[in-house]
């Protein structure tokens, strides 16, 4: 079987980032990725996307032209780890052994746990930012809702960028605002959770929009069914005393976000925690059973923020760590758990949350995180995407070691 120096599993923000930064720091590893998708999404690109303030298009680009030139790309699905012997095996039949691997296929996101989601989206004014097909579709909804009832959902946590539901709300409720049809739609937030946001610091700025778009916040209420040709959406809402009842709720638009687990290969894998994810030492970034293996992304057991922003952290961690273990040395970077939700409150504002582990405020610039920012919008607009195609794909260690998300 072939062997490299890196098997690298998922050509994501995290597979491609950190296999520019290895092979920045030393050209002639041997490395592999393995990636079944010829095209590779800026995720974060398509919140904006569904309040019209983004062009589809820029968050799409061939897997080919990102893989960096060093590297081998391997175009097919991980099927299982074979870690007693430094082995994957592919979906193609093949297997690939390596010296050490890094684990970052991302997140399984659960379109089928809700029953009668997958036939009803992308019509009967059912949709989506969690997805590249259906983000446009959000923004023309949004244009043509007028009147009636638009309901917003949360999954239970952990799902990738927290506040995205909460953003296409946002965006939403700003552009009905000042069509000045805003007081004939009522919208309505049902949140599986109990609180708006996981950091409370954030909270009472995000209260003060939700105020201002008039929104109810219905908590302990996660989306369960969804009848799309009668416009109907079915929660379990549990009460004070944990009792749950179904509440179906009529709409004339609903923007679903998944429930979101690890994939099936990672959870069924001998390198699962017990919740599925893969068990990562929330420091080194290693795994704690296999020393040979590392993971970053969304995959991870640890407890930081699901983000880019995070990742791009996380890149630099595992890069230096893997290579100081392939000299037999001490791993030297510890993670912090930085991670970033840039909340878009309102088309041109932003309230820039960047926390790490146990909630602690990480602020990248000595400005109060908490208040909305004409600047932050700007970054999260302008500057980030640029950051992420130009820089993190790209191993720019200087770009990497910045914080901001
Ligand atoms: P991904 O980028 O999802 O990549 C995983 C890759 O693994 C994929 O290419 C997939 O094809 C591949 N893969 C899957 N299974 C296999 C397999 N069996 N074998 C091999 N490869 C496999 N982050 C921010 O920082 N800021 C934001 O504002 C933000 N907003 C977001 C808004 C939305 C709507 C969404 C969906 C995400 C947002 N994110 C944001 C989160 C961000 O996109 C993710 O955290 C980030 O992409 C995680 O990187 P990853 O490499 O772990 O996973």
């Amino acid at each position: 079987k072939p062997t490299f120096d890196i098997v690298v599993v998922g050509g994501g923000a995290a597979g491609i980032g950190v296999t520019a930064s290895l092979l920045r720091r030393q050209p002639r590893l041997r490395i592999a990725i393995v990636e079944p998708s010829d095209k590779h999404y800026y995720q974060p690109g398509w919140t904006l996307v569904g309040g019209g303030a983004f062009e589809i298009g820029k968050t799409v680009r061939p897997t080919a032209s990102l893989i960096p030139g060093d590297a081998q790309w391997i175009q097919a699905r991980v099927t299982r780890f074979a870690p007693e012997r430094d082995a994957v095996e592919l979906d193609d039949g093949r297997e690939l052994g390596y010296r050490h691997l890094i684990v970052c296929p991302g997140l399984q996101l659960g379109w089928d746990k809700i029953d009668g989601l997958e036939a009803s989206l992308g019509k009967h004014g059912v949709t989506s930012n969690y997805r590249f097909d259906l983000a446009p579709y959000t923004w023309q909804l949004v244009r043509e809702t007028r009147r009636g009832r638009a309901l917003f959902t949360q999954p239970p946590m952990p799902i990738k960028c927290a506040g995205a539901p909460q953003k296409a709300l946002y965006l939403a409720c700003d552009h009905w605002r000042r069509e000045g049809v805003l007081a004939n739609i009522d919208v309505e937030f049902n949140n599986a959770g109990a609180a708006l946001f996981g950091v409370a610091a954030f909270v009472p700025s995000l209260m003060r929009y939700i105020e201002r778009y008039h929104a109810a916040l219905a908590f302990n209420s996660n989306l369960v069914a969804v009848d799309g040709p009668n416009r109907v959406a079915t929660f379990a809402v549990k009460d004070a005393d944990g009792n749950v009842t179904r509440v179906d709720k009529p709409f004339d638009m609903l923007h679903v976000v998944p429930p979101q687990a690890a994939p099936d290969f990672i959870r069924t894998s001998p390198l699962a925690n017990p919740d599925g994810w893969c068990e990562t030492d929330p420091a080194t970034l290693r795994h704690p059973r296999y020393p040979n293996i590392f993971a970053l992304g969304d995959v991870c057991s640890t407890s930081n923020a699901k983000t880019a922003a995070a990742v791009r952290k996380q890149i630099v961690i595992v890069a230096r760590n893997l290579l100081a273990a392939r000299d037999g040395q001490p791993l030297p970077a510890a993670y912090d758990g930085y991670g970033a939700c840039p909340l878009t409150v309102e088309k041109g504002k932003v309230v820039f949350a960047e926390f790490g582990y146990g909630g602690k405020l990480l602020p990248t610039f000595p400005l109060d995180g908490t208040v909305a920012r004409r600047s932050s919008w700007h970054m999260k607009t302008k500057l980030l995407p640029w950051l992420y195609w130009e820089g993190m794909l790209k191993g720019h260690e200087w770009l990497t070691q910045t914080k901001a998300g």
